[in-house]
């Protein structure tokens, strides 16, 4: 591999994030020589520490997460430095030290700053990195990595976007969507635009209905002071959910270039329709867990922390509307939840059927292509064929690949790969900023109408894939959910 000269300075850098997911990812780019001689880490938070005793904490997070002993080589790249950083003077040390390193390392005023921190600290920080001069002028580049959540409504993401862009350029910003870093989430661009028989289809006179479904088996456990302000709209629809239909929804970029490619799905998320509350009340369900069937677990209500009165959405599913020449009248269907049957990502394109040359009586089976992204990577795509009996019959078979366990181990973690392409200047699975505030619109209009009414709760039982309304929703249309659970 091509070695990357950067300066990598870790906000937060003592954090539950930074142990258990990004320092093992800084390692697995330094093994796979992405990063030889000319980088440097620093990292900084609010306790004191010595640079040793961070060594210590960087070596104990790889053996602790990744079983390994660190190369002495590697640490001796990390460096720590304390800074409140909310307190302008304490970047003055921290200055210091990213240009004491820049000269040591010969890092060229590369760098890379990451925010592995309270959300409410994004702007923050972006404001003094910019005031104090902490940002290189003599450098390639000056990237910023921002954790999530990015706001919690538009109102909210818009005031971080204005504070951030006082200080960075779009193209220097790297919002991370770990759902955009998943192999599989990767591969839908490559299905879609490498294979001609899907993308010549990818289209309302070939597809029928797409539907995306990210499932938790998990109930709220101890995350209820967060979760029930969140809920799986803002949770996992504004951000995870709107990222993967980003992929499906748009057009074939131009080039296969970062900017191209955003270009493109904005293009998608610019026609996707906002809805009033008449329409969030025909096109989407929200739901709340009861307990399960057998009655051994709490239903949300039961749940520790949650409010007796909480009207907290623990399940979404709805249908999308693009008003694009490629999409119109075709539905997306999108849902969430927690305590379902079953724990899955998973995409399926139902494909319109209208074969009848064999004198069937009854409708072919329609073909769908299901592109499962966890727990297993796994393709499949089912089509008509022959039966084996002596009169002639059809039934649909199912082609499968599945990632093997070799491919799985080759395969880098979401955060080793969006490391990897902030340092790489490859902004193509990220989230921008017209993505994420369209995204914000729409689910700030369905939450708006679901607090201006009240719904009875629980609607669904532990265990089960939600609430009846989510399966009408789609059969008002003539169509049902692929996935069953
Ligand atoms: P954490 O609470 O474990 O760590 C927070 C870090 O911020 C610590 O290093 C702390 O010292 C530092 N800090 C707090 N106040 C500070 C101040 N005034 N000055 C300087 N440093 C200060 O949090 P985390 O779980 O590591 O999460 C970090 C970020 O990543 C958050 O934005 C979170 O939303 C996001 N995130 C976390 C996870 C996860 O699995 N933990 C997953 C996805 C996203």
């Amino acid at each position: 591999p091509k070695e990357i000269t950067t300066l990598v300075t870790f906000f937060g850098a003592t954090g539950d994030l930074a142990k258990r997911k990004l320092f093992p990812s800084v390692y697995n780019l330094y093994k796979k020589g992405f990063l030889q001689e000319h980088f440097a880490i620093i990292g900084t938070s609010r306790q004191e520490m010595t640079t040793e005793e961070f060594q210590t904490f960087v070596s104990d997070s790889i053996k602790e997460f990744m079983q390994e002993d660190a190369d002495a080589d590697f640490i001796r790249h990390f460096d720590y430095e304390k800074a409140d950083i909310t307190v302008a003077a304490d970047y003055a040390p921290l200055k210091a030290k990213i240009e004491k390193l820049d000269q040591e390392f010969a890092l060229n005023g590369n760098r890379i700053f990451y925010m592995s921190i309270a959300p409410r600290f994004f702007g923050t920080v972006a404001k003094y990195l910019k005031s104090e001069e902490l940002l290189s002028t003599n450098g390639e580049f000056n990237r910023l990595m921002i954790e999530k959540p990015f706001g919690v409504s538009f109102e909210t993401a818009e005031k971080l976007q204005n504070e951030l862009s006082d200080a960075f350029s779009e193209d220097q910003v790297y919002r991370i969507d770990h759902y955009l870093g998943k192999e599989m989430v990767q591969n839908i661009a490559t299905l879609r635009f490498g294979n001609p028989i899907f993308n010549n289809a990818w289209n309302k006179d070939y597809i029928d209905n797409i539907q995306v479904t990210l499932s938790e088996t998990l109930g709220v456990e101890d995350r209820a002071g967060y979760y029930d302000t969140a809920g799986a709209l803002r949770d996992m629809i504004q951000n995870h959910t709107m990222q993967v239909v980003g992929w499906l929804a748009m057009d074939e970029p131009t080039e296969w270039t970062d900017t191209a490619i955003r270009e493109a799905k904005n293009k998608a998320f610019n026609a996707l329709k906002i809805y009033t509350p008449e329409e969030v009340a025909e096109n989407f369900v929200r739901g709340q867990y009861g307990p399960d069937a057998a009655n051994t677990q709490n239903g949300y209500l039961q749940e520790k922390d949650v409010p007796a009165d909480s009207q907290n959405n623990t399940y979404v599913a709805g249908k999308l509307e693009f008003a694009t020449d490629r999409w119109n009248g075709v539905p997306f269907y999108i849902r969430s939840g927690k305590r379902l049957a079953a724990k899955t990502t998973r995409i399926d394109v139902v494909f319109k059927q209208d074969a009848n040359i064999f004198n069937n009586t009854q409708p072919l089976e329609k073909n769908v292509l299901s592109i499962i992204v966890d727990p297993e990577g796994k393709i499949e795509y089912s089509i008509i064929a022959k039966d084996t009996t002596p009169e002639f019959k059809t039934r649909p078979i199912t082609l499968e690949w599945k990632v093997s366990a070799d491919d799985k181990a080759q395969t880098p973690e979401p955060y080793e790969r969006m490391i990897h392409d902030t340092m790489d200047g490859n902004g193509s699975n990220f989230a921008d900023w017209n993505g994420v505030a369209v995204a914000w619109k729409f689910v700030d209009a369905i939450q708006s109408a679901w607090d201006a009414t009240h719904q009875e709760f629980p609607n669904y039982v532990s265990g089960s894939m939600g609430p009846v309304a989510a399966d009408e929703l789609l059969a008002r249309d003539g169509h049902k959910w692929v996935y069953e659970g």
